[in-house]
């Protein structure tokens, strides 16, 4: 069967408006396009929405790992320990501040860090945890902090996806990025639930943790370009320590802030879409769905499906499946270790003595159906449709 690619249902689909439009428009006139007055407003409301002290934009979520690390005090020598089954940059981030990732498996209920397994990979060499809420289904965040505050090591989130899920803390609902670790570091890519094209955010409840990051995020510089130019006397800066231009722009903000407000519509509608393929695919024969645990809620940043160890239909042929049936779907999340760029560099990562064959199951097993505000129910039944086709074995 073939469709046509106008009829392709994709993965994903960003929604911008009218408002968005504006609003950019607005910052257009005003004559400040960089890291300025919407990059501060963006800041205050997003640090209010999660409910953290401090909240720093950068240019990605790769960037705010990057700098959450520096500003730690994270660097050579230094051993980070952090999950395989990660899009890449959480790897990356790591050894773009100096520092060796140490990987551990994940737990095949949450995708996230698998506590038991921290504990074993903690050494005197750990400088810092960086634990994954992937695709925003909340880690098992309690007691990870536990583990490494009792190792005196800090935690640092990698909350790409997870703006919007919920993690119930010693009996609170409360929004990831509240940080229980050191801080939490977001991406605003148009895969993930909001977005400003590319950009990223950083919570934490630390102020000299914040100053550091707004230092290293922009040359290291004293003050602020915008603080210089509000001052009624001359003030020169000065570059305290070598950085990096890892800012927001101005623009950009002003477009994260309206997504942001609609944080709340966005991630309702999403579990609702969530729920139906939850009550579609209760029972299939092939694959397995991810239930939440009775401490998160997920925004459904993906919709994974896990094809069961039995089943004899390959990831391959069953996403060739969707896709002859109009469907765009992705494979599930990779693992650094078996990409070319971490395979055998053992300089670089330090291979935990255990194994991460759940990591590595997942990879070959999970499949990623469109789920975003904007699909249809229309559409989505198609999805659940040719789901429920799927074939018992593969014929490719
Ligand atoms: C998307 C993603 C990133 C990278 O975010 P960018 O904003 O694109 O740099 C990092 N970690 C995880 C888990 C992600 O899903």
């Amino acid at each position: 069967m073939s469709t046509s690619s106008a009829t392709r249902i994709p993965i994903v689909r960003p929604e911008i408006g009218d408002a968005e439009i504006a609003a950019v428009s607005r910052v257009m006139r005003s004559g400040w396009l960089s890291q300025g007055p919407e990059v501060a407003a963006f800041e205050r409301e997003f640090a209010s929405a999660v409910g953290a002290a401090h909240a720093v934009a950068v240019s990605s979520c790769t960037t705010a790992l990057q700098a959450a690390l520096l500003g730690l005090g994270v660097g050579p020598g230094d051993e980070v320990v952090t999950v395989s089954h990660s899009f890449v940059a959480t790897a990356n981030a790591i050894v773009a501040a100096g520092a060796r990732p140490v990987f551990v498996d994940v737990r095949r209920e949450t995708l996230g860090m698998d506590p038991g397994c921290l504990e074993r990979a903690l050494t005197p060499r750990t400088r810092a945890v960086v634990c994954v809420h992937q695709i925003g289904i909340p880690c098992d965040l309690e007691r990870i902090v536990d583990i490494a505050r009792h190792h005196g090591v800090p935690v640092v989130e990698d909350a790409a996806c997870a703006i919007g899920s919920l993690i119930s803390w010693q009996g609170r609902w409360e929004r990831i990025g509240l940080p229980h670790g050191a801080v939490a570091c977001f991406s605003f890519h148009p895969r993930k639930v909001i977005t400003t094209g590319d950009g990223g955010m950083l919570t934490t409840n630390d102020p000299g943790l914040a100053n550091r990051v707004r230092q290293i995020r922009q040359h290291g510089m004293s003050i602020s370009d915008t603080a210089r130019h509000q001052a009624s006397q001359v003030v020169f800066e000065e570059y305290l320590e070598p950085a990096f231009n890892f800012r927001m722009t101005d623009v950009q903000a002003a477009i994260g802030r309206i997504q942001l407000a609609r944080l709340d519509g966005i991630v309702a509608e999403r579990r609702r879409l969530a729920q139906r393929y939850l009550e579609a695919f209760h029972d299939h024969r092939l694959f397995d769905v991810l239930r939440e645990q009775p401490w998160g809620r997920t925004n459904w940043q993906s919709f994974p499906i896990v094809l069961r160890d039995g089943a004899d239909l390959t990831q391959i042929a069953a996403m060739q499946h969707l896709l002859d049936r109009g469907i765009a779907c992705k494979r599930g999340i990779v693992n650094a270790h078996q990409e070319p760029a971490y395979a055998g560099r053992s300089n670089w990562t330090k291979a935990a003595s255990e194994s991460l064959a759940e990591s590595e199951r997942l990879r070959d097993r999970a499949i990623l159906l469109p789920l975003f505000h904007g699909l249809t129910d229309a559409e989505q039944d198609r999805v659940i449709a040719a789901c429920l086709m799927m074939p018992a074995e593969s014929r490719i």
